[in-house]
């Protein structure tokens, strides 16, 4: 890891308070970024900074629910008034209700698409300018859920789906003015999001296990550093890209082994 790979630059990462943004938040620490963790309750990201005291001086805490256009752009441009710049956004915050099409309710279908499909678009939007000004760039967190389906996630699906191809609308609109956007697209990662479920469902663990060619669900920690890697100028001519940290899920064709 290159401790310095990011020094004197700024990171906002959306959803910094749990599980896959948690692990993105301090990987951008590690290698040397301030970073602006975002969520919905300030606690969660406390407590992480009361256990990762070193760090501390490279954090900033902010408190903004991505679905509000005004309150996301808001702490956005206070971000960038506090910290100067903004070299990096990383759109992270999500959630995951189940449910196959013909039982969605209009209103979780509202919610779901509220904050992973409108909470994207509005923290980019109000990015842009900012990112425009120091040519930085967008890594958007997808999901192999967004390049093939699971069962019972339509809403999710849907949303994965919508991420995956407003990256490469970014990218191809902002490509000339300095800009590059990129996504990441899990397999099963180990967060509260996914342990819900592994809790509720008696086997899941194993039936993962056997879809997925590594043999198990990863850690959060295994796919941070496929952001960082996006976002430094390691990656400065990869852009509109999906990069799969999936375990080989997407290679699969799901013929029984
Ligand atoms: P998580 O529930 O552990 O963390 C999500 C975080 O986002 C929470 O801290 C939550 O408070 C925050 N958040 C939710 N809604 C928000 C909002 N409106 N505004 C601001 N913050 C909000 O979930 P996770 O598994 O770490 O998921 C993070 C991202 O990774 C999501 O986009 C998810 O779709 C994606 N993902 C997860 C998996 C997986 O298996 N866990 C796989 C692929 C993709």
């Amino acid at each position: 890891m290159d401790q310095n790979r990011f020094l004197g630059k700024t990171v906002i990462v959306t959803g910094a308070g749990s599980g896959l943004g948690a692990a993105v938040f301090k990987r951008f620490l590690l290698e040397g970024a301030n970073v602006v963790g975002l969520d919905l309750s300030a606690e969660p990201m406390e407590r992480f900074r009361e256990r990762n005291s070193v760090l501390s001086a490279q954090m900033t805490l902010k408190v903004a629910d991505v679905s509000d256009p005004d309150a996301i752009a808001a702490v956005i441009n206070e971000s960038v008034e506090e910290l100067g710049t903004l070299d990096v956004l990383v759109n992270n915050a999500g959630i995951a209700p189940t449910g196959p099409a013909a039982t969605t309710s209009n209103e979780l279908w509202r919610t779901v698409m509220k904050v992973n499909v409108d909470g994207l678009f509005y923290a980019t939007r109000a990015a842009l300018p900012h990112l425009i000004r120091s040519q930085g760039n967008i890594v958007n967190t997808a999901s192999v859920s967004g390049i093939g389906a699971d069962y019972s996630y339509a809403a999710y699906d849907a949303s994965k789906g919508a991420v995956i191809n407003f990256t490469r609308s970014v990218a191809v609109d902002y490509a000339q003015r300095g800009v590059r956007c990129n996504a990441v697209a899990p397999g099963p990662v180990l967060t509260p999001l996914l342990q819900k479920n592994l809790d509720t469902t008696a086997g899941l663990k194993e039936a993962f296990g056997r879809s997925i060619p590594l043999g198990r669900i990863a850690v959060p920690e295994e796919i941070a550093p496929a952001f960082t890697f996006l976002a430094s100028a390691d990656a400065s001519y990869i852009n509109g890209h999906i990069l799969t940290a999936d375990g080989g899920v997407t290679a699969w064709n799901g013929q029984p082994n």
